[in-house]
């Protein structure tokens, strides 16, 4: 077995130049804060980009994603007193398989998550599920949209849900940056949109996230809050509860640099995708699954699932997995063992939140009913649990944009002995 001298990383910071050059910059200018002519540029270029009138640029994309939310409540329900988030206890509805960051902005705001269930054909909130939540909870407005590994949701389907009962929507775009829908970015289909500048992402500025929109009011709304809600007056005078969410300008120095390095990642990303689809073939394995003929991913993570049937016995408790090799079969667990033994880094897919233990008294809606009225695994009384299914089967490959060809090979090589 191959073992790499220097690790193969999932997905990693790849700098090019630029980015020191404008952190230079302001440095030099001792624009050292959260006010500068980076940040002003990086929502200039995201906006450009994305296709929306504003961008704000923020700390993190969990920050977007906090004050989208609290838009969103506040639309709703109205302005909160201090000391009582937007959504009162409101029900939301959110996508399952994800991030814990999607969906903690809704406790934040004292909401209430309810799980929609994921859909095998893009790895996103299922619509059908959707629209069986609203039967269940008709009172509720408010839909949480994530779209995965850099795979657009079928976003149509679910806008369509959402009109039809008067529900607003929030975008999570923060893995799929440079990835579209129908011709469109994404970061530009929900009421409120956000997206991220993490380290492991597309692109990034080590940190930072932007909120993404079209309106006017809101842009200005984020930028106040984002700055600890100062009104304009002489002194420091509040009005309404505020944070400290704002993107330094250092940062955005080297979101700056990295912006014209997009198109390029996403190239690289696309080949790794492409490479492990062709020379994983004859294994009893799938590719994440996209729509190709409406959306095209940026394909930030190439993740795969093994079929059924060549699965060997996998065992997960809430912190450590065992499992059984069997000839022609492998697992997640095992395969994960065996890239971790080359030097390379590997990930189960996203454990979806109805199983996390902070979320479980919450309520998981799948196409065919309440998924917390199954009684065991992940089929039962009628109750199909994609995200279980696709957890237990799934897993994240080494998808990182410095990856040589010769190093994937490797990799791919050891992913067959597992099935052997
Ligand atoms: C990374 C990520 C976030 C959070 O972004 P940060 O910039 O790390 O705060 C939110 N949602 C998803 C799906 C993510 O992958």
């Amino acid at each position: 077995m191959t073992r790499f001298e220097k690790k193969v990383w999932l997905s990693s910071p790849t700098m090019h130049g630029d980015e020191i050059k404008y952190v230079t910059e302001a440095y030099e200018t001792n624009w050292m804060s959260t006010v500068g002519a980076n940040i002003n540029e990086v929502e200039r270029l995201a906006a450009e980009k994305v296709g929306c009138k504003y961008a704000v640029a923020l700390s993190a994309g969990t920050a977007a994603l906090h004050l989208c939310t609290k838009l969103a409540g506040e639309a709703l329900y109205g302005m909160p007193k201090a000391g009582e988030g937007s959504l009162r206890g409101h029900k939301v509805f959110c996508s399952d398989m994800t991030f814990d960051a999607t969906v903690n902005p809704i406790a934040y705001e004292n909401g209430e998550a309810v799980f929609i269930d994921t859909e095998y054909k893009t790895w996103n909130m299922d619509p059908v599920a959707l629209e069986k939540a609203f039967e269940i909870y008709p009172d509720v407005r408010l839909v949480v949209l994530v779209h995965l590994y850099g795979t657009p949701a079928r976003v149509d389907e679910i806008r369509t849900i959402c009109q039809k009962h008067n529900a607003l929507l929030i975008e999570d775009a923060a893995e799929s940056f440079g990835a579209s829908y129908k011709g469109k970015q994404t970061g530009n289909f929900g009421d409120y949109s956000a997206i991220s500048f993490n380290g492991n992402k597309i692109i990034t500025g080590s940190s930072g996230g932007m909120f993404l929109t079209d309106s006017k009011e809101d842009a200005e709304k984020v930028r106040k809050w984002s700055t600890q809600s100062r009104e304009a007056a002489p002194w420091y005078q509040h009005e309404e509860i505020g944070y400290n969410y704002r993107m330094s300008n250092v940062i955005a120095g080297v979101v700056r640099g990295q912006m014209p390095y997009l198109e390029e990642h996403i190239a690289q990303k696309k080949a790794i995708y492409m490479r492990y689809k062709e020379g994983l073939k004859g294994l009893p394995v799938q590719m994440n699954p996209y729509d190709a003929e409406n959306s095209e991913p940026n394909f930030w993570l190439s993740c795969l699932i093994i079929d059924k049937d060549a699965m060997c016995k996998q065992v997960r408790g809430e912190t450590e997995a065992l499992y059984i090799h069997e000839k022609g079969k492998s697992c997640p667990t095992e395969i994960l063992e065996r890239i971790a033994a080359m030097n390379a880094e590997g990930r189960p897919i996203w454990k979806p939140m109805h199983m996390q233990p902070m979320y479980m008294s919450h309520a998981f809606i799948t196409a065919n009913g309440n998924g917390r009225a199954r009684t065991n695994a992940y089929i039962a009384g009628g109750i199909q649990d994609v995200g279980a299914d696709i957890f237990a089967r799934g897993l994240c490959l080494p998808s990182d944009n410095k990856m040589t060809p010769e190093q994937q090979d490797a990799i791919i090589q050891t992913i067959k002995e597992c099935f052997e």
